[in-house]
């Protein structure tokens, strides 16, 4: 901000306001300093080619600025990073979204302890991650697209909504809106080919070992029969039910039919739950952590794709 003279203008308040396609700002109230700067950072929505419009307002009245972008498609095996590289995103070509929230390992000082809600790791969900997205590479010469947060549960729960997440830190929801943004930009992307698959990683905390894979289901839905499962009510609650709605069988056969991905799973030689009953024994006891509990679903992520694969999350 400068005044008529070309002088520096300080201590101005400036209000910085997305107006045009879905982006978001790091900051959105600042003080011009003693050069007449202010700034922020604005990240842009994930419509590749749309228009983008940037305000900056002065808190008394008037528009001191306006700018305008456009967004760019992804570039798939480039990787962009959040501030301080907390939140990784590598964008992929597929139509095959993997994430893992809570296996990261940054514990800076600038961000405090979160003093409630689950902090602990699930352990080697980044690797577990990175080794399936590089193993797709190899097989099918094509990237998944991959967000990792790299940042320890103590400081943020990106899979939280944001108050439990950052708790009130303006920082760590910086990166939990930087969790949210990739995912956003991977969901554009996975729309525009049509639909896909979204697979969010965890850990769990027990001695049973197996895959859970979670659908947003209670155990007492899974403990239903094929018959009983496909109602519109469960495949409506369901994180499969754009894929149990083009399915022959429904939600049963997309949970435990032969193609399912437990199913595939056991047939592999890896334990998994749920998986169909007819190769192999269930579970005796489905642990309360196969799915995750009402009420700490995925937060905006959560809501887009037709498939999610979530275990234990309390763990
Ligand atoms: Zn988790």
């Amino acid at each position: 901000m400068q005044n008529a003279a070309g002088r520096p203008l300080s201590g101005v308040a400036v209000r910085f306001e997305v107006m045009e396609g879905g982006g978001w700002t790091t900051t959105a109230d600042a003080t011009t300093d003693a050069a007449g700067h202010a700034g922020t950072t604005w990240y842009l929505g994930p419509a590749p080619g749309s228009a983008q419009r940037l305000a900056v307002t002065l808190t008394t009245g008037g528009t001191a600025a306006s700018f305008r972008a456009t967004a760019l498609p992804l570039k798939p095996d480039s990787t962009y990073l959040g501030r301080n590289s907390y939140i990784e995103f590598t964008a992929g070509s597929l139509p095959l979204v993997l994430s893992a929230p809570h296996g990261g390992t940054l514990a800076p000082a600038e961000l405090p302890d979160r003093t409630s809600g689950e902090t602990v790791r699930d352990e080697n969900t980044l690797e577990l991650a990175r080794t399936i997205a590089d193993t797709v590479r190899q097989r099918t010469g094509k990237r998944p697209h991959l967000v990792l947060s790299r940042i320890s549960r103590t400081k943020l729960d990106p899979n939280r909504e944001l108050g439990e997440a950052a708790e009130g830190n303006a920082l760590a929801g910086i990166a939990w809106r930087e969790w949210h943004g990739f995912l956003e930009a991977a969901r554009e992307a996975v729309e525009r080919a049509g639909g896909g698959l979204y697979i969010d990683l965890h850990g769990h905390g027990h001695a049973i070992g197996r895959a859970e894979l979670g659908y947003l289901l209670s155990a007492s839905d899974l403990a239903l029969t094929d018959a009983q499962l496909n109602n519109a009510t469960l495949e409506a609650r369901s994180s499969v039910r754009a894929l149990a709605g083009r399915t022959a069988g429904g939600l049963a056969a997309v949970l435990r039919g032969p193609y399912a991905l437990g199913t595939l799973l056991q047939a592999r030689g890896y334990p998994a739950i749920p998986a169909s009953r007819s190769r192999t024994r269930p579970a005796t006891r489905i642990s309360r952590a196969a799915t995750i509990p009402p009420g700490t679903a995925p937060g905006p992520a959560g809501r887009w794709m037709g498939s999610s694969w979530s275990c234990s999350d309390r763990d």
